[in-house]
C-alpha cells in the first residue's frame, strides 16, 4: 500500500507522493498531509547516521514517495546534492560555535548551494523529481510563482537547464537587495522569465492566487508552483534534520537517542514543519525553537495559543526580509497535526479565521498538545539582529546573515545544557551585505566570480498588477509538449 495524502480541510484523498508532487493545494483549499507520518526506530535511524548526503535524502524521501523506487530517488538525489553545486562533500556541514560545558551551539549549514539560501536544499532536488515525473509523462510544465527574493532565484536556477521546464517568476520591484537582484534577473536562459511589479510581494503573490484561481487556463497551460506549500519541499528539508542530528551527535559527543535541540528563522513555516516531521518520524529532536522576527505573529501563538495573522498592510519591512511573513502557509499542516488531523476542526478554524480575523487555541486539549511537539518561540528585531552579528563576528570570527543572526538570538534564551543546541543557517552574508556593513563596518568579502555576477546584463519584464496581462504573457511563452 503505498503512501495517501489527505487534504487538511476535508476527509478528500488526494492520491500518493507523485500525484501530489506538482503542486500542494487540495480543491478545497487545503493543503496536502501524509495521511500518517512514517514511524522509524531508534535503532532504525541509527543505521543511516554513516550514509552520505544523497543517500540519506532518498531514504527519508522515499519514506514518503514509496511510488517512487528508491533506486530512482537514489540517482536524483545524487544528481542534486553533489560537491559541485554544495562546495562541500557533506552538503549541510556542522560547525560548532562554542564547545564549553555551559554552553553547546552549532550552526547547520544550509546555504552553500547556488543562491547561497537554504531553499537551494529542497528545489534541487525538486527539479530533479520535476524533470523525472515530466519525463515519464511526456509533459511539459509552466511553473508559476511569486517571490521576496530567495525562492524565486532557487528556483530559477534548480529549472534553468531543465528542457521541459519554464518558469514566471513574479517579484516586487525595488523590494530585494542588490546582490538578490543580480543574482535573479542575470539570468538568460529563454525560458526563465522575470517579471517585475511596482508593489509588494503581496500583490505578487495575489496575482498568482487570482491566476490559480482559474482552474481551466491553469490546466489548459500546464501551471505548477514551486511555493513553500509544495510537499515534496516540506520532505527534502527533512533530511537535513537527520544529518544535524547525526553531525551533533559526533560533534558534542553524544550517545544515539539523547536529545538535540534545534532553532528555526521562520517565515511561511516550511524548514520548522519539516523540523516537526522529522521529530514525530522518530528522530530524537528535543525544542524546535521558531524565531521570528519583527513580525511575530507565530511567537504571539506560541506565547498565547491566540493565533491573529496580520493585513499586509500591517507586515513590517524589516532587515531581515525573507521572515517578513504575516500569514504562514505551512502553519495550517501544524495546526492540523496537532487537532489531532481532524479535518473538520481544522476546517472550522479556519472559517473562524476568514470570518473573525483570528482563532484562540488556549484551554483546548490541541494547546496542550503543542508541549509535546517541543515547539516553543521567540521573536527578534533590529537592534538584537545587529548585535548578534556584531558579538559572533567577535567571538568566532565568522560572519552571519541577518536571518541566522535571528536564530541565534533566540536560541539564547533556549539553551539547555548539556542538551546542544543546533541553529539552522538559513542565507550567507554576502546577500545580505547591506546589513552586515551596517553590524561590523566593512564589506563582506566577496569573490571575483560574484562581482561578475553583479556586473552582468539583467534581463527582466515590467509587468502590471494586472491578471489578464499576465494571463495574455503566460499564454504567449508557456511551454507546450509537442
Ligand atoms: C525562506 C527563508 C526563511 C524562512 O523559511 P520558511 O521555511 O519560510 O519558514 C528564513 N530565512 C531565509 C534566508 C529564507 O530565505
Amino acid at each position: 500500500m503505498t503512501m495517501q495524502y489527505v487534504s487538511t480541510r476535508s476527509p478528500s484523498a488526494m492520491g500518493s507522493f507523485t500525484d501530489i508532487l506538482l503542486e500542494g493545494l487540495a480543491h478545497d483549499g487545503g493543503l496536502a498531509f501524509p495521511q500518517a507520518i512514517p514511524q522509524w526506530s531508534a535503532e532504525a535511524i541509527q543505521s543511516l547516521s554513516q550514509l552520505t548526503y544523497p543517500q540519506l535524502a532518498a531514504r527519508v524521501v522515499h519514506a514518503f514517495a514509496d511510488d517512487l523506487s528508491l533506486e530512482t530517488l537514489q540517482s536524483l538525489a545524487a544528481n542534486a546534492y553533489t560537491e559541485e553545486k554544495f562546495g562541500h562533500p557533506a552538503i549541510a556541514p556542522l560547525t560548532v560555535l562554542q564547545e564549553a560545558a555551559h554552553s553547546r551551539l552549532a550552526l547547520l549549514e544550509l546555504s552553500n548551494g547556488p543562491t547561497m539560501a537554504f531553499k537551494d536544499m529542497a528545489m534541487q532536488l525538486l527539479g530533479q523529481l520535476f524533470e523525472y515525473q515530466l519525463k515519464q509523462k511526456g509533459q511539459t510544465l509552466n511553473i508559476l510563482g511569486a517571490t521576496s527574493g530567495d525562492t524565486g532565484s532557487s528556483a530559477e536556477y534548480a529549472m534553468r537547464d531543465k528542457q521541459s521546464i519554464s518558469v514566471f517568476m513574479l517579484s516586487p520591484e525595488g523590494r530585494m537587495s542588490q546582490f538578490q537582484k543580480a543574482q535573479m534577473y542575470c539570468l538568460q536562459e529563454p525560458h526563465i522569465h522575470n517579471l517585475t511589479v511596482k508593489g509588494s510581494f503581496d500583490d505578487c503573490q495575489d496575482m498568482v492566487k487570482a491566476v490559480s484561481a482559474d482552474l481551466a487556463f491553469k490546466s489548459s497551460m500546464r501551471i505548477g508552483t514551486v511555493n513553500s506549500i509544495n510537499w515534496a519541499r516540506i520532505t527534502a528539508q527533512v533530511v537535513y534534520y537527520f544529518t544535524g542530528y547525526f553531525q551533533a551527535v559526533n560533534a558534542f559527543g553524544l550517545r544515539y537517542g539523547d536529545l538535540v535541540d534545534f532553532c528555526v528563522p521562520s517565515g511561511n513555516f516550511g524548514n520548522v514543519l519539516s523540523g516537526h516531521v522529522a521529530r514525530s518520524m522518530g528522530l530524537p529532536i528535543g525544542q524546535l525553537v521558531v524565531a521570528t522576527n519583527e513580525n511575530n505573529v507565530l511567537d504571539e501563538f506560541f506565547r498565547t495559543g491566540r493565533y491573529r495573522p496580520r493585513k499586509s498592510a500591517e507586515t513590517f519591512i524589516t532587515s531581515s526580509p525573507s521572515m517578513d511573513i504575516s500569514k504562514a502557509s505551512n502553519f495550517e499542516r501544524y495546526v492540523f497535526d496537532l487537532v489531532g488531523r481532524d479535518p473538520q476542526r481544522l476546517a472550522s478554524l479556519w472559517s473562524e479565521l476568514a470570518s473573525q480575523g483570528e482563532f484562540h487555541l488556549a484551554g483546548t486539549s490541541a494547546w496542550s498538545g503543542i508541549a509535546q511537539t517541543g515547539l516553543v518561540s521567540g521573536a527578534s528585531h533590529h537592534a538584537a539582529r545587529i548585535e548578534t552579528i556584531r558579538k559572533l563576528h567577535d567571538r568566532f570570527n565568522r560572519m552571519v546573515d541577518p536571518h541566522t543572526a535571528d536564530g541565534l538570538f533566540v536560541a539564547q534564551q533556549f539553551l539547555r545544557p548539556p542538551v546542544p543546541m543546533v541553529c539552522l543557517e538559513t542565507a550567507l552574508p554576502v546577500k545580505f551585505e547591506e546589513v552586515i556593513l551596517e553590524a561590523l563596518d566593512k564589506p563582506v568579502p566577496k569573490s571575483a566570480e560574484l562581482q561578475a555576477m553583479e556586473r552582468r546584463p539583467q534581463r527582466t519584464e515590467p509587468m502590471g498588477q494586472d491578471v489578464e496581462a499576465l494571463k495574455g504573457f503566460i499564454r504567449q511563452h508557456a511551454l507546450v509538449a509537442s
